[in-house]
């Protein structure tokens, strides 16, 4: 009799700990992704990823064509680097990096506004079977990095050591940082893509495992997102979790422990309980890797925020300066109190509008007076609501104490390196003690001393 009231009902995954920020996401949802107009100018650092930075291969005055190497992936953790405009290299030095507070060695490269591809990026899709060792060398090949944020190199993701058996892959649709929305723009536009990319990531990984499960995890505010994925899974045989919107559903430990109940052991990897995560942007970028040789020189950004008069989901290429974006979004609305690289909690603010985007730029968020509200810390009322909202289950509020008094080896042992820096903490702290950059700083001390 009541069956009508239970048929709508899903399991929703989750985990412990975790906040409820106001989304934002309203902004940009219904935004299709627009390409960008071509910049004049770009700057592609030689260091977008976790790892070495690539070795320069051009000279400055060398001609240079959409997808062209121009800097090589040095040694097992790093990646190659492409421009992302055809024309002539004008410079190549140290420039100040949006995520990484250093300068990096930079190509400046000026557009011959010719838009010319090297040769051998494909224009058709043809459907064709990739090894694993193939698609491992593309994805290589290609510099692909992962694109949720993390931009640590997705051929390295992909060859796990070989005693370590990966029975699921996840892809990873949560995006959870509020304002974001260009992983739901791109599950909705571009899903079968996503898939196939998916499936060669898969067939990647069975170099070594069998019987691997692929798995979806979106969600539940992306309902769009889930019904799509949701047809298509019978016709491809994978699962898809709705998981509860909550931050940060999407980091990766969180993401496996709602999905498979596993936990990773401290200071150990998805590998180690046999689970691979990749973002669905970096699915799509693998789907253009292997099936039409293209490298990664571009990628989808949301961009929002009140401080900017139109908001927008962009297909951008790499190296693009933030100004370009700027221009074509309408300007500014108001004071600029703050620009962010990424998403508003685990996001960098930068500090010029000079700054490239990167292959881990997943938004630009542009913060004016309404926006930021500039608190003033106050000492610790031991309320514990950082404690409720940690999703590693630390104690920030002891931590932040430790480190306060430079007492760095007791911060070790209260699991400080278990910290995954979401930030949950430090929203749910009404003294606005800012927790993170306290839990970075000691991270950094306690990484020094192991050095010495
Ligand atoms: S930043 Fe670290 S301590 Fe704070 S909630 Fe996240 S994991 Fe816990
Ligand atoms: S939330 Fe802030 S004020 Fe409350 S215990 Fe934690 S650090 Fe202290």
């Amino acid at each position: 009799m009541f069956n009508f009231l239970f048929k709508n009902k899903v399991r929703k995954y989750t985990f412990s700990g975790g906040i409820h920020p106001k989304e934002n996401k309203h902004y940009t949802e219904e935004c299709p992704i627009e390409k960008l107009p071509l910049p004049k100018i770009v700057y592609i650092p030689l260091s977008q990823h976790t790892g070495k930075i690539a070795k320069p291969i051009l000279k400055v005055g060398d001609k240079v064509k959409v997808g062209q190497l121009i800097g090589e992936a040095d040694g097992r953790i790093s990646a190659n680097i492409h421009s992302s405009i055809s024309g002539v290299v004008k410079d190549l030095k140290e420039l100040p990096h949006p995520l990484i507070f250093s300068r990096v060695l930079t190509y400046v490269i000026e557009n011959d506004g010719e838009d010319i591809w090297e040769e051998n990026i494909k224009k058709e899709f043809v459907e064709k079977d990739f090894s694993s060792e193939e698609i491992i060398e593309k994805v290589h090949k290609a510099g692909i990095v992962g694109l949720g944020g993390a931009a640590f190199p997705t051929a390295v993701k992909l060859s796990p050591p070989k005693e370590k058996v990966i029975d699921a892959l996840i892809i990873n649709g949560c995006e959870c940082e509020p304002y974001l929305t260009n992983d739901y723009r791109l599950m909705i536009e571009k899903p079968k893509e996503i898939i196939l990319g998916a499936l060669l990531l898969k067939k990647a990984l069975e170099k070594n495992s069998k019987n691997i499960r692929l798995i979806f995890g979106i969600e539940d505010n992306k309902e769009k997102a889930i019904e799509i994925f949701n047809s298509y899974k019978k016709e491809y045989n994978f699962e898809v979790y709705t998981l509860k919107t909550k931050y940060p559903q999407g980091a990766e430990k969180q993401l496996i422990k709602a999905i498979l109940k596993r936990e990773v052991p401290s200071g150990g990897l998805p590998f180690d309980v046999g689970v691979v995560v990749q973002n669905v942007g970096t699915a799509y970028a693998c789907y253009e890797a292997c099936y039409f040789d293209k490298p990664l020189f571009e990628r989808v950004i949301t961009v929002s925020g009140n401080g900017i008069k139109e908001k927008k989901n962009l297909l951008v290429r790499i190296g693009t300066p933030v100004k370009d974006i700027v221009n074509y979004c309408g300007g500014y609305v108001g004071e600029i109190k703050k620009i962010i690289f990424g998403g508003p909690i685990m996001g960098v603010a930068i500090y010029s509008e000079d700054m490239p985007i990167v292959k881990g730029t997943t938004g630009i968020l542009f913060f004016n007076e309404r926006d930021v509200l500039l608190e003033k810390e106050k000492d610790c009322i031991r309320c514990g609501r950082c404690v409720e909202a940690c999703p590693m289950g630390l104690l920030p509020c002891e931590l932040h104490k430790f480190i306060k008094k430079r007492e760095f080896d007791k911060a070790r042992d209260y699991s400080l390196l278990d910290c995954i820096e979401c930030g949950s903490c430090a929203f749910a702290c009404p003294a606005k003690i800012k927790l993170v950059q306290s839990f970075k700083f000691g991270k950094q001390e306690i990484w020094k001393k192991e050095k010495k």
